[in-house]
């Protein structure tokens, strides 16, 4: 039976760290979480970032902007933000509503505020093996394997799914750590082959029941990053859990895992920014 790798103590920890060092700065770091409209789901991930932020001592600022604001509108706040010696971090909530350019949005945040790390720069120093703001979902993995002392160096990684937000990087930052990957999406033929070669497999796709039991090599690292809802509403991944989790040594639990580390990591590189910014 696998051990459980616990996101919900892990993220506990991690923001207990970045508490503890925001207590010692004079300085604290702040953070700006900009939502345009009015997405349900939106609206919970914004209120868990800036109750994040209140148990990390980090300032936050919330600005929540109409469904109709225009592309101009957006970046004049951005615009604003960028400039305040203040704020150290900027997030605009995805998605956006279909008049906004996400892109243009996303390049119009500072590189160096950028702490969800989605600017062209941090994606560039990420490829490059620069330092740079790492996107927080991969980020959060990486910690967690990190924790539970799993090293990828010489491992299989399988990372299903190739976004920007999370297959793209979490694949950069396992080959970063010598692991070999493969990165699987929805024209990968024979998925289960392909997956049954993972010593550590990474499933990032949204689709309930995806990873089956047979599908997972004995003793395999499990880490299951979807969030999708069952037929009966229930929050769930995109792995099969119990039969999954008799067959692997390690695996994530949904909800419970991925989900918490994620927004640890923002504090972390909210923090981070704030640094580089010179706070201490
Ligand atoms: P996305 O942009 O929709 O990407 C999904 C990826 O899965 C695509 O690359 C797609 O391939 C691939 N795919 C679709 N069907 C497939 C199949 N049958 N076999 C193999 N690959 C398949 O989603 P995302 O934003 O990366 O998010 C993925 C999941 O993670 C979602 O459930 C999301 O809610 C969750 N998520 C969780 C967190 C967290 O904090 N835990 C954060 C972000 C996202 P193509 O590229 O070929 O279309």
């Amino acid at each position: 039976m696998a051990l459980l790798i616990d996101g919900k103590e892990l993220a506990a920890k991690v923001k207990a760290q970045v508490a503890r060092q925001v207590e010692e700065m004079t300085d604290r770091p702040g953070l700006a979480v900009i939502i345009v409209g009015d997405n349900p789901a939106s609206r919970v991930y914004v209120n868990g970032k800036k109750r994040d932020c209140g148990e990390c001592g980090i300032y936050s600022e919330e600005y929540a902007l109409p469904e109709q604001t225009t592309q101009h509108e957006l970046l004049e706040l951005i615009g604003e933000l960028n400039g305040r010696p203040d704020i150290d971090g900027i997030l605009v909530q995805l998605p956006l509503p279909a008049q906004l350019d996400e892109k243009q949005v996303l390049l119009a945040i500072s590189p160096e505020k950028d702490v969800d790390g989605f600017h062209p720069m941090n994606v560039g120093r990420l490829m490059t093996g620069e330092p740079g703001f790492r996107p927080c979902t991969p980020a959060g993995v990486m910690r967690m394997l990190d924790e539970y002392g799993i090293e990828p160096e010489g491992r299989h990684c399988v990372v299903l799914g190739r976004s920007n937000i999370v297959g793209k990087p979490q694949a950069l930052m396992l080959l970063e750590r010598n692991a070999t990957v493969t990165v699987c999406h929805s024209r990968t033929p024979d998925l289960a082959a392909q997956c049954r070669r993972a010593d550590i497999l990474v499933s990032a796709v949204g689709k309930v029941g995806l990873v089956k039991a047979d599908m997972v090599k004995e003793g395999a690292v499990v880490i299951d990053v979807a969030m999708n809802r069952n037929e009966a509403g229930k929050l769930c991944g995109d792995v099969d859990f119990e039969p999954v989790a008799a067959k692997a040594a390690y695996i994530t639990p949904v909800p419970g895992g991925v989900g918490p580390m994620t927004r640890a990591m923002l504090m972390v590189n909210t923090l981070q920014a704030a640094r580089q910014h010179g706070k201490s």
